[in-house]
């Protein structure tokens, strides 16, 4: 056994081991009721009538935007502070993506600055929930209606967040959850695509399987039409191995997102006092779905001490990351649309100062100590070393 205190951790119990072994022992590992489950119960979650359950969020994102017809010619508004799949499932379709800057605060696109981006090409918005923590979706939500543009909620980090006792997932057209293993609640890969929209919802099955008319099934009533291919499609589904996997996570939800706001509180009550750490901003109204926990440094540090903090923290092996670098300034976007450093001058300040720390449900309060207390260490040591 190792001392090492990993950046995080999926939150496995008895539960999701005998729902996987069931659905094994079943026989029918694909196109099942397993993921008929898990998809009402995503639904349900985000107060949606329909859940359409994929192989990934990403490929949730992709398919959410070829339903809306997003495509060559078009342009899409998409966070610059965010994860990159946020920015690439708007290339997989073909459109352009147009970055907003973030808030210095919540790391979240406010409104305005969406709406400033606004042109006769703009085909939908891409609103993040960045870190678990709900962005501005009421307000966005009413540009995109004002302007008749599409809004896509990419709540893949958000699962179990309000706003105004709204749910996560139900803001826009579509939104789209992810179920990777450093996520709330995880599928091992997987995504779930909600919406209020049939039409949507059925374009949605029908491209993560091959094309085939919506929810058309191996040996399902409509004999013959399995090859029955109505347009080019994906193979996107999950297994039921995932979606089993998915059930005994959701039934669990509640637990696991309290255990993180817990764990959270731990975080943020040890840490409020260090004059050198900006802890995280939650707005008012807003219920947070704690994905990871991200400190940031304050404008006396800069993004070489912050990479040092951070080599510092992982050789004493504790986990912790540079969540996360602006996606205009990563290599693809850079050499294919000219972006430069300044173009967003708030994603870039924030990203040079944010670290993750260790955020899973299994971290004990003595693994939180040790990590403020060598966080703690290596601000001090950078700060000596400076002077
Ligand atoms: C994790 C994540 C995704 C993609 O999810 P995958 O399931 O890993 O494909 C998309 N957007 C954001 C903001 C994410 O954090």
């Amino acid at each position: 056994m190792s001392n090492s205190i990993p950046l995080s951790q999926p939150d496995i119990t008895d539960l999701e081991i005998r729902y996987v072994t069931d659905t094994l022992r079943s026989g029918r590992l694909a196109l099942g009721p397993r993921m008929a489950e898990f998809e009402e119960l995503v639904a349900l979650r985000a107060a949606r009538t329909h859940g359409v359950a994929v192989n990934s969020g990403t490929s949730g994102l992709q398919l959410a935007l070829l339903a809306l017809g997003v495509g060559p010619g078009d342009e899409v508004i998409t966070p610059a502070f965010s994860f990159v799949a946020s920015a690439n499932c708007i290339l997989h379709v073909g459109a352009k993506p147009v970055f907003a800057d973030c808030d210095p605060g919540t790391l979240n696109v406010r409104p305005e600055s969406i709406e400033a981006l606004i042109t006769e090409k703009t085909k939908a918005i891409i609103a993040v929930d960045v870190f678990g923590n709900p962005a501005y979706m009421a307000e966005i939500e009413a540009l995109a209606n004002r302007h008749e543009i599409a809004l896509v909620e990419d709540c893949c980090e958000g699962l179990g967040g309000a706003v105004k006792n709204r749910p996560i997932g139900s803001f826009g057209r579509v939104g789209v959850f992810s179920f990777y293993p450093n996520k709330q609640v995880t599928t091992g890969e997987g995504g779930v695509i909600v919406t209020d929209d049939d039409a949507l919802a059925g374009m949605c099955r029908s491209l993560r399987n091959q094309g085939r008319a919506a929810d058309n099934r191996e040996s399902g009533p409509g004999l013959g039409s399995w090859l029955v291919h109505e347009r080019v499609g994906y193979n996107y589904r999950m297994c039921e191995l995932q979606a089993a996997l998915g059930v005994a996570q959701m039934e669990r939800l509640d637990d696991i997102i309290d255990t993180r706001h817990l764990l959270a509180e731990k975080y943020n009550s040890r840490l409020v006092t260090n004059p050198h750490l900006i802890l995280p901003t939650i707005e008012r109204e807003t219920r947070m779905s704690w994905f990871v926990y991200v400190v940031r440094l304050n404008d006396q540090f800069d993004g070489t001490d912050r990479d040092e903090i951070i080599a510092g923290l992982r050789r004493h092996e504790i986990g912790a990351s540079n969540y996360f670098p602006p996606i205009p300034l990563l290599p693809f976007f850079r050499k294919t649309y000219g972006y430069k450093p300044g173009d967003f001058p708030m994603a870039e300040t924030m990203s040079q100062r944010t670290i993750a720390l260790p955020f899973y449900n299994a971290m004990t309060d003595y693994e939180v100590d040790l990590v403020c207390q060598t966080l703690e260490l290596m601000i001090q040591r950078v700060t000596f070393s400076r002077n």
